[in-house]
Formats: C-alpha cells, sequence, structure tokens
C-alpha cells in the first residue's frame, strides 16, 4: 500500500480549498487541486448528512484518479429551522443559487425571530480515502454561533456575514480568516484530523 504524501482537495469550491490548504500546511503534504485533475468527477451530493456526502466525495473520486483525496461537506444548521438548510446549505435557494440569495433566504426565513432563538450552528465533516477508495481518516466538528438580522462585513464566504460568534460580538464575516482559522468547524475538524494523517504519511 503507498503512503500518503500526495494529497488532493475533492473540493471545487475556492474558498473551501485555501482553507483546508492553509489548516493542512503544517503537515508538509504535497496538495494538489481538483483544477490540477482534468479527468476529475463531479460528485452528486445526494445523501442527507454531511458524513455521507463527505465520503462519497472522498471515496469515488480517489478510486476515479487513483490518488488520496479528502473529501468535505460542510454547512449551516439553524435550530429555528428545524436544522436547516444543512447537507443542502449551498443550494438552499436553488441549484445554482449565490451566497446573497441564500443569505437572503435565510433573512426571510427568519423573519420575525427574536435574536435568542437565532442559535445555528456551521458543521464540517472531513473524509479521506486511499487510492482505492477506502476511508482512512475522518472527522467532524461544530462551531456554535447565532444568524444576525442583517449581513455584516464582507471577509470569508457563504454564510459568514450573516454568523455571529457571540463571545465576539461580530460575524465571521467582520472577524476574517485569523479568528475563522482558530475556532471555525473547518479548523476544528482538521485539528482532529491531522494527526490521523500524520499516522497514514508514517505507514
Ligand atoms: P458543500 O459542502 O460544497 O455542499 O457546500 C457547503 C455550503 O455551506 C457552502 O456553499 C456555504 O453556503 C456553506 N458553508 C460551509 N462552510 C462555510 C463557511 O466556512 N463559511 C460560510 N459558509 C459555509
Amino acid at each position: 500500500m503507498s503512503g500518503l504524501k500526495l494529497l488532493v482537495l475533492g473540493t471545487t469550491n475556492q474558498h473551501k480549498a485555501q482553507e483546508l490548504e492553509e489548516l493542512l500546511a503544517p503537515l508538509g503534504l504535497e496538495l494538489r487541486s481538483l483544477r490540477n485533475f482534468p479527468q476529475a468527477i463531479k460528485v452528486p451530493e445526494e445523501a442527507f448528512t454531511f458524513a455521507e456526502n463527505a465520503q462519497a466525495k472522498a471515496s469515488q473520486q480517489a478510486r476515479h484518479l487513483g490518488q488520496w483525496v479528502l473529501g468535505e461537506d460542510s454547512g449551516l444548521v439553524v435550530d429555528a429551522l428545524g436544522g436547516a438548510p444543512g447537507p443542502r446549505s449551498a443550494r438552499f435557494a436553488g441549484p445554482n443559487a449565490t451566497d446573497q440569495q441564500n443569505n437572503e433566504k435565510l433573512l426571510r426565513e427568519l423573519e420575525g425571530v427574536p435574536p435568542q432563538r437565532r442559535s445555528a450552528a456551521y458543521v464540517c465533516h472531513v473524509c479521506v480515502a486511499d487510492p482505492w477508495g477506502q476511508i482512512r481518516a475522518r472527522a467532524e466538528a461544530r462551531c456554535r454561533g447565532r444568524i444576525a438580522q442583517v449581513p455584516r462585513g464582507s471577509a470569508g464566504f457563504g454564510y459568514d456575514p450573516l454568523f455571529e460568534i457571540l463571545e465576539y460580538h461580530r460575524t465571521f464575516g467582520e472577524l476574517g480568516p485569523v479568528v475563522k482559522s482558530r475556532i471555525s468547524h473547518r479548523a476544528r475538524a482538521l485539528a482532529q484530523l491531522l494527526p490521523q494523517l500524520r499516522h497514514l504519511m508514517e505507514g
């Protein structure tokens, strides 16, 4: 079995890929994006859980490319909406929705809901599959917050201008990458994943 030396980030979302690249940097692994692989497949995100979607993205792409692949699925879980948009976060306002359209829909759905009932969490599930499609490492983490009444700040992507971290009284849009890279759902999931990857690099 060939050990882990080169890892393909199995996402076409450039914002996510950049965050993942920075969080994986301490490992010194050779990282590639799907842009380096024109033959990459588009793995459908049809499952109802972050775990199943992340697993499909890692496993199917790894088998197809014959490479180690990291699959990531993430999204926003809003308590007052019964956990929506969840794994459908990217397509909340429709199949080709922009971040702005998704944010506008979220604000519409929460119209009249007071601040104490606007609690939410970002969730991130990451899986790493070997070139045969076997899942060899996985982690999941959350970051709790609250949906603001209006978008604030322009850092980050997706729902970041609406996702307020209570301790800071600021949205991720206002806080920027230094804070986000320490406390986000993705940062916390990667902190759990890194020791597992170190082990695979040694094996
Ligand atoms: P997917 O995992 O590619 O299906 O899409 C994840 C979607 O969840 C993104 O398009 C965003 O709408 C949202 N999301 C996930 N992580 C973040 C984040 O760190 N900031 C803002 N939005 C996020």
